[in-house]
């Protein structure tokens, strides 16, 4: 796609989880809990209430007309805070050094005094019904290549509880999550391409884990792109999980953006107004359709329908890859309604002869579209309204909003792009006053990029690319610096550090039980030659298992200490002797399965290479006899 043609333009705006002990309002641990733990639950409905500037949010207004439940799970690791039962204690000290640290790691200017916000938030994500937010450094830039990208904003903000499950008549969340501190970042959209914006959230989660105290893993770090073309509108794009979906999600976007003005410029060329939405109910039309699809309508349901004018072949109309025009209309519908269908589709459903009848009854020609909705009655015609503002605003282009951005890379509807008025003062929480002696101190320890590390690595220890990227990223580099000052062989100690523990990790051994000097300790006895680098993965097996152990007893009981000269020769005789016959087969080239056997047997207590040595030689010997 022509994106310079288009006029793309493209923001990120980066949440992610800080590292703290403690949350960012009360004392609670920020740790995750299994949710089938929780100690009590409390039921909370949802009122719409106006900011104190008195306006109504378009986004809390939408939400409000879905009646709903929430359900909050709570556990004895959480408190009167997170279930909006008590005021929000100070903010996190530790929580606001992590983020002026990475304010200035991304050339931000901090502000004198941190205020907090409340943002409001209507989907029941959060106990108090808004989101703190506090405001803490703007007027940032990283530079990729040539292009400069500003960072506009940096806030300090309370994670949201975790969605469980969620059904018609509402959502599950748990509180564990609730209140976990997050800095959310915020870039200028000055991105061009679907590419850029993907190096642009590699640089700044590389940056985050740079510092070391931003937590790890799925669902820690959240990428919200919004996404714009010259004649299109701003989207913000939700829930965007990985960095690897980032520019199908802009590619598909703009594909919707561009259809989408098709269809206007279709409409306009068709002499299509404003659909006037007249509302009919038609139920008695269906009273005996027999139909898979449609059900016979509830007792107390009706089937309402609305014609759009000049839709005819349009609500059908591919925009995304297996995504039509009508998917717009029905994901606005989708929470209030059973059953939604189009006359672009219906054919296939019900027949044209009733089709017709519908047809009549409501006045519509050919050129024409009907949408009908089965529901209650209010429920339907709420919907429907909904259906034809949608309609209405194809006319314009492409409205402004919230979207969710699903696995394919295509999304869905979600809510109006949020207005000002969500934001109000937070009164319970006092501003906080950054010293310039705080930002000195702060500015004086900030941590070596891991790009710059790994650069390092490479030049230090002679690692490739790869195993120097793998280690420097990791949480684990001022570890393998610590052992590498022992004298270890670098590409041992990374694969020990990464592959083997991943490795252990999958067949449940609980490898975050080792600490620094479990490994410490056992690259010292291999450095010593006291132990085979072969018996590491079972020793590590053994600590992570019985963390109060230390390496030289585990080896020792392994009957780990490095075989003698003696008793190698002794095992490999053995392993000779019994099979004879495949080095008269072989020649050779037993060698190498001759090898594996042997290192079986030895089970980790003897060094690889001093192995293949005296088995090379003692086969030469067997075969010279
Ligand atoms: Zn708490």
């Amino acid at each position: 796609m022509d994106y310079d043609g288009l006029g793309l333009k493209a923001g990120l705006e980066i949440h992610q989880q800080l590292d703290t002990k403690r949350k960012l309002f009360c004392n609670c641990p920020t740790e995750l809990k299994n949710s089938s733990e929780s100690t009590y639950e409390i039921c909370r409905h949802l009122q719409v209430a106006e900011s104190e500037l008195g306006e109504i949010d378009k986004a809390a207004l939408e939400e409000s007309q879905v009646k709903r439940c929430f359900i909050y799970k709570g556990y004895d690791t959480t408190c009167l805070v997170e279930n909006d039962e008590e005021p929000p204690g100070p903010l996190n000290p530790d929580a606001i050094d992590i983020a002026l640290e990475i304010a200035l790691l991304l050339g931000m200017t901090p502000v004198d005094e941190i205020h907090t916000m409340r943002k409001i938030v209507i989907d029941g994500s959060n106990t108090s019904g808004f989101q703190r937010t506090s405001f803490v450094a703007s007027g940032g830039k990283i530079s990729m290549g040539e292009t400069i990208i500003h960072i506009d904003t940096l806030c300090l903000e309370e994670e949201a509880a975790q969605k469980i499950s969620e059904d018609n008549q509402g959502v599950v969340y748990s509180l564990d999550r609730l209140g976990i501190p997050l800095v959310e970042i915020t870039t200028s959209p000055e991105a061009k391409t679907p590419d850029q914006v993907c190096s642009i959230a590699k640089w700044i989660g590389m940056i985050l884990r740079s510092t070391g105290k931003v937590k790890r893993g799925i669902g820690t770090i959240r990428q919200d792109i919004n996404v714009s073309i010259a004649k299109g509108a701003r989207i913000e794009m939700k829930g965007v999980q990985t960095l690897g979906m980032i520019e199908e999600i802009i590619e598909r976007e703009v594909l919707r953006q561009v259809n989408l003005l098709n269809i206007r410029d279709e409409l306009r060329d068709r002499g299509f107004k404003k659909t006037v939405g007249e509302i009919v109910d038609v139920s008695n039309l269906f009273d005996n359709i027999q139909s898979s699809i449609i059900k016979k309508p509830l007792k107390k349901d009706v089937v309402l329908a609305v014609k759009l004018p000049s839709f005819r072949g349009l609500v059908g109309r591919e925009i995304q890859p297996g995504r039509r025009f009508f998917d717009e209309l029905s994901d606005k519908l989708k929470r209030f309604s059973r059953g939604t269908f189009h006359t672009d589709d219906l054919p296939n459903v019900i027949g044209d002869a009733q089709i017709a009848k519908i047809r009549k009854k409501i006045g519509a020609c050919s050129s024409d579209c009907l949408v009908l909705m089965v529901d209650e009655e209010s429920r339907a015609r709420y919907a429907l309204n909904l259906a034809i503002q949608r309609a209405n605003d194809a006319l314009e282009g492409i409205p402004e909003e919230t979207r969710r951005a699903l696995p394919d890379g295509n999304s869905t509807y979600m809510r109006p792009l949020p207005g000002a008025a969500r934001m109000y003062p937070e009164t319970d929480v006092l501003p906080v006053q950054i010293s310039g002696e705080r930002l000195a101190k702060i500015k004086s320890s900030l941590p070596e990029l891991t790009s710059e590390r790994k650069g390092r690595y490479i030049r230090e220890y002679g690692l490739n690319e790869d195993l120097a990227e793998l280690i420097a990223c990791s949480e684990r580099s001022a570890l393998f610096e610590s052992i590498m000052s022992l004298g270890a062989t670098p590409t041992l100690v990374v694969r020990t550090l990464t592959a083997t523990l991943s490795e252990l990790d999958k067949e449940g051994i609980p490898v975050q039980h080792l600490n620094d000097d479990h490994f410490i300790e056992v690259f010292e006895m291999v450095s010593a030659n006291k132990m085979a680098k072969e018996g590491i993965p079972e020793v590590l097996r053994i600590l992570a298992n019985k963390p109060s152990k230390t390496a030289s007893i585990a080896s020792s009981e392994l009957g780990l200490e490095n075989m003698g000269k003696e008793d190698i020769e002794k095992l490999i005789i053995q392993v000779i002797e019994f099979k004879k016959g495949l080095i008269k087969e072989r020649g050779p080239d037993a060698l190498k399965p001759l090898m594996g056997l042997v290192m079986k047997r030895a089970r980790g207590k003897v060094d690889g290479k001093l192995v293949s040595k005296i088995l090379k030689e003692k086969i030469e010997e067997f075969m010279e006899v």
